[in-house]
């Protein structure tokens, strides 16, 4: 094979998930949820299908949910986008971040990425001939330092690639991140590329903060979300850009050649989804908090080191406390003793010693199927 996919071997996420099918776990690795997302929005895809929506749509995404993206980003964050121009429909945020990347990104340019970073970044970026120069988020608080978000800018940075609600930490970037991110992207001309799936699960009352709002970024931000994670729907692909038409135009360019269009029917689906009323989004966050009180709480009864996340549906925890010193030896471990699947943070790292003792586990599961869970954790 090429260069281009050294050292990308199989995804975390596909090894750790055939583990618990053959080990018959709990699966708390991938982050998936087992329950399906609103009646309506299955119904609607159903219907679609026997309405004819099966064929090529249009390729930046069926005017509906074109508009339904822009009313969703009007009404959510005060923002305004021309629905013809302004946003693209992708096959799942995991195109938009390769369409982007690839948009972007000539060989030998560097793209700064928040570590640990979701696994596809990386895959990406080197597909696209990128260098990765990771700005590590450290535990226990998983901050951005700006200071060495401005070190790690250099003549060759070209990308910068944000993602908040932040997988796996848990992060939601504050105001003064953001406004950090935003003044260091214009000052050296960044564009920035900003990964935004888990916009509607943050919690504790704090805000999602879009980052393309702030000064001097409409024009220089790759804004991707995802139908995956807020509608409880990750195989049905779903996702979206939105930016400046030449930003629109760029990515576009990259993903035409990629997928071309994207799922008919599922797209008058999203549109639907994405107008329902505020309680839908309500109980989505409010259900997924409990959720991680309960993992969290029995997590750290259990003697993990827990760091509660602010958003995302992810904790993770330290196994130091526990006697042992490194996750991936850990998660290796644990499916045999004790028929539950974790991921090891070491795999999203280039500075592996930051993520040496920590593990992710996923909360977006029935409340037995966590309960389930912590009851096998006590074999360890
Ligand atoms: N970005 C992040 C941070 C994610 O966690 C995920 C889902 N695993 C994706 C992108 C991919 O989203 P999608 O399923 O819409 O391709
Ligand atoms: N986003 C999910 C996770 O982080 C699933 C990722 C995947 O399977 N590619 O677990």
């Amino acid at each position: 094979h090429a260069q281009r996919l050294q050292g990308l071997g199989t995804t975390i996420f596909a090894e750790m998930s055939a583990l618990a099918v053959r080990t018959n776990s709990v699966n708390l690795g991938q982050g998936f949820p087992d329950t399906d997302g609103p009646d309506s929005l299955l119904e609607a895809a159903i219907a679609a299908i026997r309405a004819g929506a099966n064929q090529y749509p249009p390729g930046r995404g069926i005017p509906a949910l074109r508009q339904a993206i822009v009313d969703h980003q009007q009404r959510f964050y005060g923002l305004s986008y021309e629905p013809d121009t302004e946003v693209l429909v992708t096959t799942g945020a995991t195109e938009a971040i390769a369409a982007s990347l690839l948009a972007y990104v000539e060989p030998g340019d560097e793209v700064i990425a928040l570590e640990p970073y979701y696994d596809s970044y990386a895959a990406c970026i080197a597909m696209a001939g990128g260098h990765r120069v990771p700005v590590t988020l450290r535990a226990p608080d998983f901050r951005l330092d700006l200071d060495e978000l401005r070190a790690a800018v250099s003549s060759k940075s070209k990308v910068l690639l944000i993602n908040s609600p932040h997988n796996p930490t848990g992060t939601v970037l504050d105001d003064t991140e953001l406004r950090g991110i935003a003044s260091i992207a214009v000052e050296h001309d960044l564009v920035v590329i900003t990964d935004e799936v888990y916009e509607h699960l943050v919690f504790d009352g704090l805000q999602h903060h879009p980052l393309t709002a702030y000064d001097g970024m409409a024009e220089r931000t790759v804004s991707i979300g995802s139908a995956g994670k807020t509608f409880s729907v990750t195989g049905w692909k779903i996702g979206w850009v939105t930016g400046s038409p030449s930003v629109v135009t760029a990515v576009n360019t990259a993903k035409q050649f990629l997928t071309y269009v994207s799922g008919a029917p599922f797209q008058p689906a999203v549109a639907g989804a994405l107008a329902l009323g505020n309680e839908y989004f309500d109980s989505l966050r409010t259900t997924m908090q409990a959720k991680r009180d309960l993992l969290c709480d029995g997590l750290a009864s259990l003697g993990f080191g827990v760091h509660r996340p602010q958003g995302t549906y992810f904790v993770t925890t330290d196994v130091r406390p526990l006697g042992y010193t490194d996750g991936v030896d850990f998660c290796r471990m644990l499916p045999e003793k004790t028929g539950v699947v974790a991921i090891p943070h070491q795999v999203f790292y280039d500075n592996v010693e930051a993520g040496r003792p920590l593990v992710r586990w996923a909360f977006c599961k029935q409340t037995h199927v966590l309960e389930e869970a912590l009851s096998r954790l006590t074999k360890l």
